[in-house]
């Protein structure tokens, strides 16, 4: 019996659906490299099965950002996965706000204890700051989702030290979601 995970490389390369930038790096080339990544954990972990919404860098998901959230949602409700992870990168105008968080639908749900579990592994492989499982019922990937679902911010491209750390290791963020998700299904 393996446990089905799809994850979501957030946004597209262009503009339809185009994410954050700074300091030199897009948010969707950084969500695609470490989603990527996970996949590749995952993927050589027999008790998984994983599918990701982008296949490969250059694929554009939707015409339209609507289209896109829309046609992520549905191949993993269609899939019928158990657990939903999208991949983000965060930005603030204010170049001192850094650190990871994690979205969640609702408060002391499947989806807040595995969003728990992914930022502790986060903050302890990759080192950034702990900011906390959020609740946000507005995002639509977490409310029109049919498993529980988490939206990973992994850092923030607009602070330096978290930039760098996503350029120089981004296996660090993928191995502690990795870490994350094996400490909430009690599989270390
Ligand atoms: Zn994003």
């Amino acid at each position: 019996m393996t446990i089905k995970i799809f994850i979501d490389q957030g946004h597209n390369p262009g503009n339809i659906n185009a994410g954050a930038s700074g300091n030199g790096l897009e948010e969707q080339a950084v969500n695609f490299t470490v989603g990527s990544m996970l996949a590749d954990l995952l993927d050589n972990d027999p008790r998984f099965a994983v599918r990701t919404s982008r296949m490969y860098p250059q694929q554009v998901l939707g015409n339209t950002t609507t289209m896109s959230l829309q046609t992520r949602v549905h191949m993993a409700n269609y899939w019928d996965a158990d657990y939903f992870i999208s991949i983000h990168s965060n930005s603030n105008t204010n170049p001192a706000i850094n650190g990871s968080e994690v979205y969640v639908y609702r408060r002391d749900s499947q989806a807040w204890y595995l969003g728990e579990d992914i930022l502790s592994g986060i903050v302890e492989n990759a080192g950034t700051r702990d900011n906390q499982v959020r609740v946000n019922p507005a995002l639509y990937v977490l409310r029109a989702t049919r498993m529980p679902a988490v939206l990973v911010e992994l850092g923030y491209l607009s602070n330096s030290q978290d930039a760098q750390k996503l350029l120089d290791d981004p296996y660090s963020f993928a191995y502690g979601i990795y870490v994350g998700l094996l400490t909430y299904l009690n599989l270390l």
